[in-house]
């Protein structure tokens, strides 16, 4: 059916389920690539609420909640080719960040911090994150980690760009809607609402809630 549409000489159509960063971000790329897109978001969208710490408990979309750093992550099990690939993907999305950094909206969005990464025990420091994230090394000096409640006795300290979340929300949802985006305000009930979006290409991005959009039980 997908193909037929396109022959018809109009661009695809992406039908994306889920407005946090990943649909927003998803949604962005089909609309630079010339699709056409729209989000369907279930709930209402709002900056403060993320910074409400009553409301926090009643997040549902992690990208409220998460003030997210960009720190390298391999997953274990995988063979070298497809951790090269994972570590790409990440050196993909600093570069798509690094990019917006002068952008209006994004700039304020986004800064380089000091960081650390802290455990319990200490644990052979991979490689790449050597080569990856700036003034990398073992924490020296505990005094300077602003947070350690646990009184882990063992991290990393490095440098990296931090993501105000709500921010990087409000301008992907700004850059979304100047390239002509169209942004839902609906709720998906159940795997066959999805399955009946008209889009050439249907992209679930409901996070957590896809749980619940395709019950598993497993
Ligand atoms: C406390 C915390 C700290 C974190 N720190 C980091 C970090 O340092 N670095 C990092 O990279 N990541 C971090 N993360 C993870 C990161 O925040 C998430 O991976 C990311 O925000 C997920 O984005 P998403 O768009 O996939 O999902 P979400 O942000 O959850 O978005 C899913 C969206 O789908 C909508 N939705 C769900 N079901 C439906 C439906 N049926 N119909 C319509 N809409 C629907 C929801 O309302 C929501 O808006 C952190 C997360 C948390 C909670």
């Amino acid at each position: 059916m997908a193909e037929s549409k396109s022959e018809q000489g109009r661009s695809p159509r992406i039908d994306i389920v889920g407005g946090g960063v990943s649909g927003l971000n998803t949604g962005i790329e089909a609309l630079k690539s010339g699709k056409q897109v729209r989000i369907f978001e279930a709930e209402p969208y709002n900056p403060t609420l993320a910074q409400n710490p009553e409301q926090q408990r009643i997040i549902r979309r992690a990208s409220d909640a998460g003030s997210a750093q960009w720190y390298p992550y391999v997953e274990g099990g995988l063979n070298k080719g497809e951790q090269e690939d994972q570590l790409q993907w990440m050196e993909d999305a600093l570069d798509s960040y690094l990019e917006r950094e002068i952008v209006e909206g994004y700039s304020s969005a986004m800064a380089r911090r000091r960081n650390f990464e802290l455990m319990r025990d200490a644990e052979p420091m991979p490689d790449y994150l050597r080569g990856m994230l700036e003034k990398f090394g073992p924490v020296k000096e505990f005094g300077d980690v602003p947070k350690n409640p646990l009184e882990y006795s063992y991290g990393y300290d490095f440098t990296t760009l931090a993501i105000n979340s709500p921010a990087m929300l409000t301008a992907l949802r700004q850059e979304f809607n100047e390239l002509g985006g169209n942004f839902v305000s609906k709720k998906i009930e159940s795997a066959d609402e999805f399955y009946e979006l008209p889009g050439d290409v249907l992209v679930n991005c409901t996070g957590l809630g896809s749980s619940e959009l395709f019950p598993d039980t497993g």
